[in-house]
Parts: C-alpha cells; sequence; structure tokens
C-alpha cells in the first residue's frame, strides 16, 4: 500500500506534504469559518456540487463516490490537494480532497478544482497541455465548460 499525495498549484508551485493534525484542524477552522458567513458556505457549495458532476461525467465513479472534500488552509500557493491510499491493483481508497480556504475562488474555478483533483484519484497524472483539465493549474484555457454557470457571463 502506497500513498499518494497530489497538489495543484496557482503560480507553478507544486510542494507536497501536510500533516494530518493539520489537516484536521484546518477543517474545524474551515467548518467555522463557513457557518459565519452563509455567502461563502452557499457559493461554495454550489461550485463543489456542480464539480462533482461535471466530475462524474469525465471520470465516472471516482472511489466509489467515497470522496470527502472540505477546505482547509493549504502550505504556499496550492490550491487544492487529492490525498487516498492506492492499493497493488491501483485502487484508491481513503480519497480525500481538501481545497484551499486561504483564497475566494470563483466558482467555476471551485468546479474545476473539484474535477482536477478527482482526476489525480481516478489515476490521471499532470497533463503538459494548457487545455486540459490536469493541466497543474486552472486557468480561462482548461475550466470545463459544465463548469460555467450558463445564468451568468463568464460563470
Ligand atoms: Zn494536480
Amino acid at each position: 500500500m502506497t500513498h499518494r499525495k497530489y497538489g495543484i498549484a496557482l503560480v507553478g508551485v507544486v510542494a507536497l506534504g501536510v500533516l494530518i493534525l493539520g489537516l484536521f484542524a484546518g477543517w474545524w477552522a474551515a467548518k467555522e469559518l463557513e457557518l459565519k458567513n452563509d455567502q461563502v458556505r452557499v457559493s461554495r457549495s454550489t461550485g463543489l456540487e456542480q464539480g462533482a458532476k461535471v466530475s462524474k461525467q469525465f471520470w465516472g465513479n471516482v472511489c466509489d463516490n467515497q470522496v470527502s472534500t472540505a477546505f482547509a488552509p493549504l502550505d504556499g500557493d496550492i490550491a487544492g490537494q487529492a490525498t487516498s491510499a492506492v492499493d497493488q491493483t491501483g485502487k484508491h481508497s481513503q480519497c480525500s480532497v481538501i481545497i484551499t480556504n486561504k483564497k475566494k475562488f470563483k466558482r467555476k474555478v471551485l468546479c474545476a478544482i473539484k474535477v482536477h483533483e478527482d482526476g489525480h484519484l481516478a489515476g490521471k497524472g499532470h497533463s503538459d497541455d494548457p487545455n486540459n483539465i490536469m493541466y497543474f493549474k486552472i486557468t480561462d484555457k482548461n475550466i470545463p465548460a459544465g463548469c460555467f454557470d450558463p445564468s451568468k457571463k463568464g460563470g
């Protein structure tokens, strides 16, 4: 059983390694923040819900639909991070996606981060193609069409 971690960078710096304790502390801090700010909570949940839908279109059922997704502070400029345990057959379990709460993302970007991180949990590595959702960062070029809100200009 090997553990794999992937990060996605905002400005091209990919760093790895977040202590489990830090994650839990961050998760509770994130929950606290969400409860205090309804607006943030709503916009976050719609972005993530949309991301989960688009992710399913891209990758099918990731980790048997058992991916825990939460907001927590991540190191440096990392926007999102996927963590899982991988067995000898390549099956991923104990899957989690952490999205940083250091920055407020637009709904479409949040959606794209979720799709990207789920891609790692589906076994995908990074792509060199800036138009690909698995490119190491999210730009206007690789946000999936399904992540744009049709009721808003520019998503
Ligand atoms: Zn990545």
